[in-house]
């Protein structure tokens, strides 16, 4: 759709992306060209969200706007790293004005709060789905991978888990639990990377990981990576309000959806002991909820427990494509 591609482009991504100093050549030729300080490494990431695999058909443009971007940012919080740009393949099924403004609104309002510019990408007919690649720095050397876990570092969740989950399985049963609906809904629709935080974790954090697929697979990465085990006490994991509001202790969902359930966007780290008092400190200056759920051990594998001691056996190990 070569006029329609280029007038929606103009209109909708090019006018509103002028935000940074270090963006040499922005949209418009064939390739974007930016600077990146001496001292920092590149860092680099792409998502893709599929109409119907990553958000329902039902999902609004603006939350698909927002999400797309906001799993990238995600992934760079999980690095350590600063977003400072980004490229967008959008595939459309028809050029719709309305829906692409409604995109653009949530995309760029996003963009804007991390100070995030736009500096290319692609369009194309065909069924929709969004691509995001984001780009960022880091002080040489200082990213924060998933390998580097040792014996006795404690395991660390910003926030809450099973939100997400809890929100599309409510969408998906057509459940109740009207008192938390719009505050579950936000976390699934338009998740909040920890950006802020996941760059205070630089010289702190020994690994880290944001959990898009579930607790047990994205801690699992980090256990396989670092060649170590981990016990995790499942009645520490972080539960929200709105969580608590609308699952009891009683339920299987109360363990199975913070252990398993993906899209909480949620940061997974570990930290030696020593820096345990460091850690807290960062985290009452951005106001950031930890909670300590485990710690890593020799013993490969991850080991749920219970408070009394008793093993906890989680039934599904979370969402795995393809799977
Ligand atoms: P090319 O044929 O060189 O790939 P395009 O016609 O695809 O160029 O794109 C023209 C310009 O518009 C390029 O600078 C490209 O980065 C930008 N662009 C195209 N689609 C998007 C999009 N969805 N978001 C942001 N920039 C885009
Ligand atoms: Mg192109």
């Amino acid at each position: 759709m070569p006029l329609a591609e280029f007038s929606l482009i103009d209109r909708f991504f090019a006018a509103q992306s002028r935000r940074r100093g270090d963006v040499a050549l922005g949209i418009g030729d064939d390739a974007a060209v930016v600077e990146v300080p001496p001292d920092q490494q590149l860092v680099v990431a792409v998502d893709t969200l599929v109409a119907g695999v990553h958000f329902p058909d039902s999902a609004a443009a603006a939350d698909i706007g927002h999400k797309a971007l906001a799993v990238n940012l995600s992934d760079l919080a999980a690095m350590g790293a600063r977003p400072c740009w980004a490229t967008l393949a959008l595939t459309l099924p028809q050029a719709d004005d309305s829906w692409v403004a409604a995109f653009a609104r949530g995309f760029f309002a996003l963009a804007e709060r991390f100070q995030v510019e736009l500096i290319g990408g692609d369009t194309t007919r065909g069924p929709l789905c969004v691509s995001v690649q984001i780009l960022g720095t880091v002080p040489r050397g200082q990213s924060l991978q998933r390998a580097g876990a040792r014996v006795g570092d404690r395991i660390f969740i910003t926030g809450s888990l099973g939100d997400a989950g809890l929100a599309l399985r409510l969408l998906q049963t057509k459940g109740m639990c009207a008192a938390a609906r719009d505050a579950l809904d936000a976390r699934l629709h338009r998740p909040e990377p920890r950006v802020a935080f996941g760059e205070r974790l630089r010289g702190l954090a020994s690994t880290a990981i944001d959990i898009s697929d579930g607790l047990l697979a994205d801690l699992g990465h980090v256990l396989q990576r670092s060649g170590v085990g981990a016990t995790v006490w499942v009645e520490r994991l972080p539960r929200s309000a709105a969580f608590q509001a609308c699952v009891s202790p009683q339920a299987s969902e109360w363990f199975e959806l913070p252990l398993a359930a993906g899209d909480d966007y949620e940061l997974c780290f570990t930290v030696a002991p020593e820096h345990a008092d460091a850690l807290q400190g960062r985290a009452r200056e951005l106001d950031v909820p930890l909670a300590d759920i485990g710690v890593i051990a020799a013993e490969p594998g991850l080991r749920c427990c219970l408070d009394d001691g008793r093993v906890y056996q989680p039934r599904r190990r979370g969402y795995e494509h393809f799977g």
